[in-house]
């Protein structure tokens, strides 16, 4: 049977409200052996710590999303640091820059980016980063933070080949989303392409970024196993490699033994 590891889902989504853990068992069913849940404000990092704490598969991350960056205040950096103390909390974020929708002054986004970086660092703990049409300030803070001494992954990742061979230089992982099975994900399939297998992750962003063919339905960890098929695809490997690769690869990156 092959296992997976879908590394970032909002399993605390209201969208899951009705029936949480019949879907949590299906995942398991569908061969999804670990899922990490990200947060993504003060609230949401509570509940995938609860989460993490109810469900064995689970594991947790903690911090504040650009869309939130302005809800951020002086206590909220300590809040997010005390929630790491749970042993299930693998990682800082989701945290980066989001110029697509701007919810929160760029600013203040890159402001509470920077802060979350260097708790990260402090910590021990990498990073998960959220970059949406923001490609050149998150490039730029990557590089002022040397971001290489703290480690992490974009996850989601939507930009080039050029911005990904960049990004391995500074050690930092790839994570790949439904998107990457759409027709129109040209730049994604090239980044696929070039990205090695050991630097690579999985993911589905559930409840969002649905994979074809379920594209339009509310998205959940077990639709992970179409992202993996068309790594294969675009790799001429086998989906139990993607697979057991990136099931290794999402344990070293957030120390899961
Ligand atoms: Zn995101
Ligand atoms: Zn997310």
């Amino acid at each position: 049977m092959m296992k997976l590891f879908d590394t970032h889902a909002h399993l605390d989504d209201g969208r899951f409200d009705e029936d949480r853990d019949s879907m949590i068992s299906q995942c398991i069913e569908d061969g999804v052996s670990l899922i990490l849940n990200a947060g993504s404000n003060i609230e949401t990092s509570l509940k995938s710590v609860s989460l993490a704490k109810e469900y064995e598969l689970i594991y947790a991350s903690v911090g504040v999303h650009p869309h939130d960056a302005a809800t951020m205040d002086d206590t909220s950096i300590d809040i997010i640091g005390e929630l790491t103390s749970n042993p299930k909390v693998k990682a800082i974020g989701e945290i980066g820059l989001d110029y697509y929708y701007d919810f929160s002054p760029r600013d203040i986004q890159k402001k509470r980016f920077i802060e979350q970086i260097d708790l990260a660092r402090q910590l021990k703990l990498p990073v998960i980063v959220h970059d949406r049409d923001s490609h050149g300030d998150v490039m730029d803070i990557f590089k002022k933070t040397r971001i290489n001494e703290v480690g992490g992954v974009l996850h989601s990742f939507s930009g080039s080949v050029e911005m990904a061979r960049e990004c391995l230089k500074m050690g930092l992982y790839i994570s790949i989303s439904g998107p990457v099975t759409f027709k129109n994900a040209v730049k994604t399939v090239e980044v696929v392409k070039e990205v090695p297998l050991d630097m690579l992750l999985i993911e589905t962003d559930s409840p969002y970024l649905t994979p074809v063919p379920y594209r339009g339905k509310r998205n959940y960890p077990g639709y992970v196993r179409y992202v993996a098929e068309k790594i294969a695809e675009l790799k001429g490997i086998t989906v139990e490699e993607v697979a057991q690769k990136t099931l290794e690869n999402g344990k070293r990156l957030f120390g899961i033994l």
